[in-house]
């Protein structure tokens, strides 16, 4: 075998910051503060102050591997952290701020944590688990909403004192960058430890044309929070494109979101399904107060986008919803539901379909899905199995070593998604499989119910779950949200789906809700709705 004679160069972040620094230091970070302002900062003081950032840190003792936790807001400083953190040798660990704070203290006594950044406006929430890690050294606060308390560090004043450089050192590609946990919802949140490597192969991708091609002229949107699976890497693929960053703050409702959008002139927005549906309802309520010209598409992800949503935002606003799937496992970008140009010329509900589904692979992801005993199923649009994955980054295993029965012997990682694949390589969700509803033995997904049912006109949101069952053991029953003032009755629902699916697979019941239970990064909570209607078709007990 002959090695090739090219040069190790590490792919580390350093080289995003680098670039930023030298090619695009006027580009802009615009960050939302709470009292709703806009804050406004250049590439080049992004780069300066993560030098400033870094030496900071050092001082502080922070040193290679070590673990430094942010519980913040999507804003300027956390972009640093994300930048100066990882580029000093230490990793950067994203609380998520909704989590409840037993689950904040587990999650921070885990990964040790020893410097704390946080955001003035969550020290309450700081206050109700951050004494207690044990590990913590430092709490850094960002005054977003007044002054550091006393006994705290200013991250300001931190910064002010600080030079503009800091000696970088020489990092292996294979060095950890960041740690994210699993939100949790499906047993004790786990840690995934991501490395330079696998972050900046997965913007790289990022930017590719047909995956959610990021360019130099785009003016970026994380609506998806930091702390979700590195806001699906845009932190990173935004500067290595040297694209504008626009950051939300706190003010992730829907007409802060639009007015934010309409201002920057925004190009790309990313966020899950329940942010656009209600961002999709206000345009619908007010369709000439926005002017959204410059957008030119919408990522949503993280649970499915009904192509109803898509269509909408498509026909009645000339938006472009581009859907993809990921988990934090997966970095988290996976697949993309791009047409591919062979199917361009299907039928307008065919090319809704493809858009619909969680689309195809990216580049170095692999997928297969897997029936009980692990097997390979068939591509044939039909055959449900479990949706097993590799790639560059894709989790080899957990941080700390939970969950080992997710990773395959022959090196995959099982996703715990009921899946379809068809010849086209086409990914459909039917449901992850603690959501699956099994009535008399047969699978029903819970997916493509909700995604009917949120094609009337009424429903703002539909959440499908199992309800126990005497003779089937479970039954479908929806919880269905009303957009405002309107209504329907479960007859009229019933009339909207029943010809497209099996007489067995509609819903035995419909519960009406003001809004579906949300998990703390959006999705629905459909575990809460099991636990408050689950036992809503048993037949009552005799009364004594
Ligand atoms: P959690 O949902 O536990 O907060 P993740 O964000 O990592 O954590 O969730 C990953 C899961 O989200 C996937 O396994 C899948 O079930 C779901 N998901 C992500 N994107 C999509 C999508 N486009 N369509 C349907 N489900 C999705």
């Amino acid at each position: 075998m002959l090695t090739g004679r090219m040069m190790a160069f590490p792919l580390t972040i350093t080289h995003l910051w680098q670039r930023a620094r030298e090619f695009f230091p006027t580009q802009e970070v615009v960050s939302r503060l709470p009292d709703k302002s806009l804050h406004r900062q250049t590439y080049a003081d992004f780069a300066a102050r993560c030098s400033r950032l870094a030496n900071a840190l050092k001082k502080l003792g922070v040193g290679p591997g070590d673990r430094v936790a942010t519980l913040c807001w999507n804003h300027r400083q956390h972009l640093e952290a994300y930048y100066a953190v990882p580029m000093m040798g230490a990793v950067v660990h994203t609380l998520n701020l909704r989590l409840h704070p037993s689950e904040l203290l587990y999650i921070a006594q885990s990964a040790e944590d020893s410097v704390l950044i946080v955001d003035r406006s969550l020290w309450k929430l700081y206050e109700a688990f951050g004494p207690k890690v044990t590990s913590a050294r430092h709490v850094i606060v960002v005054p977003d909403a007044g002054p550091a308390p006393d006994g705290t560090l200013d991250y300001e004043a931190l910064l002010a004192a600080e030079s503009d450089e800091f000696a970088w050192p020489t990092l292996d590609e294979n060095d950890a960058a960041m740690l994210c946990y699993t939100s949790g919802t499906t047993g004790n949140p786990k840690g995934v430890l991501y490395s330079h490597r696998s972050t900046v192969l997965h913007a790289l991708v990022s930017c590719m044309t047909d995956t959610l091609s990021l360019r130099q002229s785009d003016i970026v949107l994380p609506v998806v929070p930091m702390f979700h699976a590195s806001a699906w890497g845009l932190p990173y693929s935004a500067v290595l494109a040297g694209a504008k960053l626009v950051m939300p703050g706190p003010h992730l409702d829907a007409v802060s979101l639009l007015d934010l959008m309409a201002a920057e002139k925004v190009t790309v927005a990313a966020g899950v399904p329940t942010i656009w549906l209600g961002i999709l309802a206000s345009l619908d309520a007010e369709p000439k107060r926005w002017d959204l010209a410059s957008v030119r598409s919408m990522v949503i992800g993280g649970s499915a986008a009904p192509g109803s949503m898509i269509e909408g935002f498509a026909s009645r606003h000339g938006l472009e919803v581009t859907h993809a799937w990921g988990m934090t496992e997966t970095n988290p970008l996976g697949t993309v539901a791009n047409v591919k140009h062979s199917l361009a010329g299907r039928s307008p509900e065919e090319r809704l379909s493809l858009r619909a589904s969680q689309g195809y692979a990216v580049p170095f992801v692999e997928t297969r899905h897997v029936n009980d005993e692990g097997s390979p199923l068939p591509r044939d649009g039909q055959t449900f199995g479990e949706l097993e994955v590799r790639g560059p980054w894709v989790a080899a295993s957990y941080y700390g070593g939970d969950g080992a029965d997710r990773f395959t012997a022959d090196g995959w990682f099982k996703t715990g998604d009921v899946v379809t694949l068809d010849g086209d390589g086409y990914m459909r969700i039917t449901d992850r499989a603690k959501d699956v509803i099994k009535s008399g033995g047969e699978w029903i997904s819970s997916v493509a119910l909700e995604n009917a049912l949120m094609s009337h006109p009424a429903v703002l949101e539909a959440a499908v779950f199992a309800a126990r069952h005497e003779k089937w053991t479970e039954r479908p029953v929806a919880a269905v949200a009303f957009k405002p003032g309107q209504s329907a009755t479960p007859e009229e629902l019933r009339a909207h789906i029943e010809g497209r699916f099996a007489h067995f697979w509609l819903p035995d019941a419909y519960v009406v809700v003001a809004q579906v239970p949300r998990t703390s990064t959006g999705k629905f909570l459909k575990t809460k709705l099991r636990e408050e209607h689950g036992d809503m078709l048993l037949s009552k007990p005799a009364a004594p």
